[in-house]
């Protein structure tokens, strides 16, 4: 080789596999002069192809040196190991990278199985069409493989063998060794081109994927105000503050909106299974998310206004809590849409002021509805009285006679005794410094009046 002209560092890469190495053509002698590719007239190191920067042969019937374009046109990297303890089965594992022709011998082995599957099993019509993108298959030894890996020194004695496999060889190689004749599969062009729709389809639901992430990530960081106010006012990461977070978006009439709001543990990411559902955002009308988005994150903001108010925590689940959202809840969503300032008024006005229960002065005793006054202190609407009638149902009274410990009758409504109960429960004392106890009484009995089905006047949500 020295007085042929070959370089030394070819000389030293052909030397310890002289056994498979062919001067088949004029080209490939070039090639070895050249230092360069021996199927074509490129350098072995193409700009595409600076991850292999250098040619190393791992282990195959025939050592071609190619450069990367040609390698990944004809030539597949497996990985061979015994699959059971006869060792008459192999388990092939073609390797990840999807290359024209590591694809074209998935399909391949992929067609093959789904064949010998066919021919083998009582009801040919059930066996499922092949996988084509299947990367690990088992194959029966061929004479060809047997005589290949006598050469290898028994390489899977110890482990996997690696080996790289041509599907088409130059003229003057021995036809025994590509790789169809060693797998016992029959190159087909048809399976060529299915291999290549193939491919083409896995890489556009890809290219799909990546564009509905960034979608979806760019919505996320449009709505990065309204999220951390939300986050503000939950348990994000916990599934408590994902009940929490569905909690305001249903109080916000805005319950499509909620799979913005959840957050992944430790802060991080959604996982992937929550994504499908994250991606239905994308496909709503984007002016009717953002106004929702925007009455979610108005819920939340009121709501961190009166937990600073009284000092209490804005995360853990409270009766003030739900005094609050079972007050917002009466809202219409064009209320919700004036911003937190303007709810955070009213919200803050009809939390102070005073109630009255009483039944209306019409009503017969079964009529099941109640009258609420409230006294109004403070702007915009100081010293005025406002009057609801609210309806209340059998569930409802019983559920209040068990929250607040008095004694059911039969007639299943609310006796004189239950109202002044739940009078003096509505009106106790919450200013910043009274007692913690008293405060969560009130609440917790504001929350079930606040709830009861009712007609707010539109002057207070004008
Ligand atoms: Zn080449």
């Amino acid at each position: 080789m020295e007085e042929v002209g070959i370089p030394v560092d070819r000389r030293m890469a052909l030397v310890p596999f002289a056994d498979r190495t062919w001067f088949h053509d004029n080209r490939s002698l070039l090639g070895h002069l050249a230092g360069g590719c021996e199927l074509c007239p490129g350098p072995l190191v193409g700009a595409a192809a600076r991850a292999r920067r250098y040619h190393q042969f791992i282990d195959g019937p025939v050592m071609l040196i190619a450069c990367a374009a040609c390698k990944a046109k004809g030539c597949v990297d497996l990985e061979v190991s015994y699959a059971d303890a006869t060792g008459q089965v192999l388990k092939v594992r073609v390797e990840h990278e999807e290359t024209v022709a590591n694809n074209y011998a998935r399909a391949l082995l992929g067609k093959q199985g789904a064949h010998l599957k066919r021919m083998r099993s009582k009801r040919a019509a059930r066996v499922l069409p092949a996988k084509l993108g299947k990367r690990v298959h088992r194959v029966d030894v061929t004479d060809a493989l047997s005589l290949c890996y006598w050469n290898s020194n028994h390489r899977m004695s110890h482990g996997s063998w690696y080996l790289e496999l041509w599907h088409t060889l130059p003229e003057g190689l021995p036809r025994c060794t590509t790789f169809g004749a060693l797998m016992g599969v029959r190159n087909s062009d048809k399976v060529r081109k299915e291999a290549r729709d193939h491919a083409a389809l896995l890489r556009a639901r890809r290219r799909d994927a990546a564009q509905k992430r960034v979608a979806l990530s760019k919505l996320m960081s449009a709505f990065m105000g309204e999220r951390d106010a939300v986050c503000a006012v939950v348990r994000a990461g916990a599934f408590e503050g994902w009940v929490q977070a569905i909690e305001l978006c249903s109080a916000a009439r805005a319950f499509e909106a909620r799979w913005l709001f959840r957050w992944g543990g430790h802060g991080g990411l959604a996982p992937i299974e929550w994504r499908d559902n994250q991606q239905k955002l994308l496909q709503m009308d984007r002016a009717a998310l953002g106004a929702a988005v925007r009455r979610v994150a108005t819920v939340a903001r009121v709501l961190y206004r009166g937990f600073r108010r009284y000092s209490s925590y804005s995360k853990e689940g409270s009766p003030e809590r739900s005094a609050m959202l079972s007050l917002m809840r009466n809202f219409s969503p064009a209320f919700l849409e004036r911003g937190p300032a303007v709810v955070d008024q009213i919200v803050e006005l009809v939390r102070c002021a005073a109630i009255e229960l009483t039944y209306p002065a019409n009503s017969c005793n079964n009529s099941q509805t109640l009258l609420v006054t409230y006294t109004l202190a403070g702007e915009p609407f100081d010293g005025r009285r406002m009057e609801i009638v609210s309806y209340f149902s059998d569930h409802i009274v019983q559920r209040i006679c068990k929250k607040f410990g008095f004694l059911p009758v039969g007639d299943e409504t609310l006796t004189q005794v239950m109202l002044r109960g739940l009078r003096a429960c509505v009106n106790r004392p919450f200013a910043a410094g009274t007692d913690k106890h008293d405060r969560a009484i009130r609440n917790k009995a504001r929350a079930e009046i606040f709830g009861l089905p009712a007609v707010w006047p539109t002057w207070l949500l004008a």
